[in-house]
């Protein structure tokens, strides 16, 4: 088993680059964007540039080919500084543009996936609807054949990345039929955000990820055309499972980022601030603490590399990417507990930059699988009845 953790001198080469982009080019912005609520359209783009949007996929589709364990870096870079930048790419390189590989057409992946690899446009994916999330057979948005083309109805709920300027198409899950008594058949369909009928709503007042484009998505007899549908008729089930398992790779990397960035600034508050005369890292409840947030990080960080590099070798990795997402996910809300501990009073203040992790932390527990439901599939891939 060759698993060395060793990265290699392209990964590297990607971190340091990234590295560099976030600190100069995201991390002096981040706390403005996140209070003004500013989707960074144009450090979207650069880092299309870069190669990052489309990192995963294949040059012949406008990317760089490189694999999940690069992917897992880079989100991991950019969710050290900010959340709100890391999910934008996360959602349009997972939830966009990786369907569209999988199960696309050759002309699909032409039109929607070349110029989301490039960083020109960005992709959603809706699943979650105002009745349902975890439950994805509780789905009743519709879609039903009219002529060649299919008409959509139906309202789809906390959807990422479906109202930029940037924004192109959202990959749509709908119910086309029943495959038996109380089991619908479900469906995918690109539909183009300039699609008649569908109407993005105002983006939704959240905790965190202010930065980052979440919408209600209202389907008004919206018109799809013919060539619309992604992969057969009653594939949505499939096309969705296969999505979540890269997608929680990624949500995955992101928290050990927002880990990794609480416990840079929590370690440099510790050797700069002094209480009784000394530095508090001085004191071991303080310095413990982050000795065992790092060897935590270092637990989730292995994780992912683990789930991704079995992903890029061709295997299934439902229970891996599910142990990845539950670990490292629940560890950022702990670390970004920490470091408002860590911080004190300051920690407390908009000033620093440890409200806005623990704001952007939460979401990781919930969205692309909450944490009780990954349990749920980890208990399911090990035998156990659930
Ligand atoms: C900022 C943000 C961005 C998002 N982006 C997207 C997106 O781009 N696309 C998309 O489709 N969705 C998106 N979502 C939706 C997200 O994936 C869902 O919120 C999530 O899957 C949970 O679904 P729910 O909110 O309906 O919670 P529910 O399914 O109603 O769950 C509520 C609670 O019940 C628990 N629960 C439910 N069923 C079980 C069970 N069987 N056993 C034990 N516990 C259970 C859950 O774990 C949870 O604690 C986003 C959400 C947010 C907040």
């Amino acid at each position: 088993m060759d698993f060395a953790l060793e990265l290699n001198g392209e990964q590297r080469a990607l971190k340091e680059t990234l590295r560099e982009f976030a600190e100069a080019e995201i991390a002096p912005h981040a706390a403005e964007w996140d209070r003004s609520g500013t989707f960074p359209a144009p450090t979207i783009r650069k880092l299309g540039e870069l190669g990052v949007m489309g990192l995963p996929f294949p040059e012949a589709y406008g990317g760089v080919g490189a694999g999940l364990i690069s992917f897992a870096l880079a989100l991991e870079e950019l969710a050290r500084v900010d959340s709100s930048v890391a999910i934008t790419v996360a959602a349009s390189v997972s939830l966009g543009g990786a369907p569209i590989l999988a199960f696309g057409t050759e002309a699909q992946k032409q039109r929607w996936l070349v110029p989301l690899a490039r960083g020109e446009t960005i992709g959603a994916f809706a699943s979650t609807e105002p009745g349902m999330g975890s439950d994805v057979q509780g789905l009743s948005t519709s879609a039903r054949q009219d002529g060649d083309g299919w008409i959509l109805n139906g309202t789809k709920a906390y959807i990422t990345n479906a109202g930029t300027e940037l924004s192109s198409f959202v990959t749509t899950t709908a119910v086309t039929g029943e495959r038996g008594p109380g089991r619908a058949e479900v469906s995918t369909f690109i539909v183009p955000v300039d699609a008649q009928g569908f109407a993005p709503q105002r983006p939704y007042e959240k905790m965190g990820w202010h930065a980052s484009d979440t919408r209600e998505l209202v389907y008004q007899d919206c018109r799809v055309p013919a060539d619309a549908p992604l992969a057969e008729r009653g594939a949505g089930a499939r096309v969705f499972l296969a999505t979540l398992d890269t997608g929680r790779i990624g949500v995955a990397a992101m928290g050990v980022g927002l880990a990794q960035g609480c416990l840079e600034h929590s370690v440099r508050w510790a050797n700069e601030r002094c209480a009784f005369g000394h530095p508090i890292a001085k004191y071991q409840a303080v310095s413990f603490e982050l000795a065992e947030l790092k060897a935590r990080i270092d637990a989730a960080r292995a994780l992912v590399f683990r789930a991704a590099a079995l992903r890029d070798a061709g295997h299934k990795v439902t229970e891996q990417a599910a142990a990845a997402k539950l670990m490292a996910s629940e560890l950022a809300v702990h670390a970004a507990n920490v470091a408002m501990q860590v911080h004190g009073g300051y920690g407390y203040m908009e000033e620093s930059a440890i409200p806005r992790y623990y704001r952007d932390a939460k979401i990781l527990t919930i969205g692309e699988g909450t944490s009780e439901i990954l349990k749920l599939v980890i208990a399911r891939e090990m035998g156990l009845a659930v």
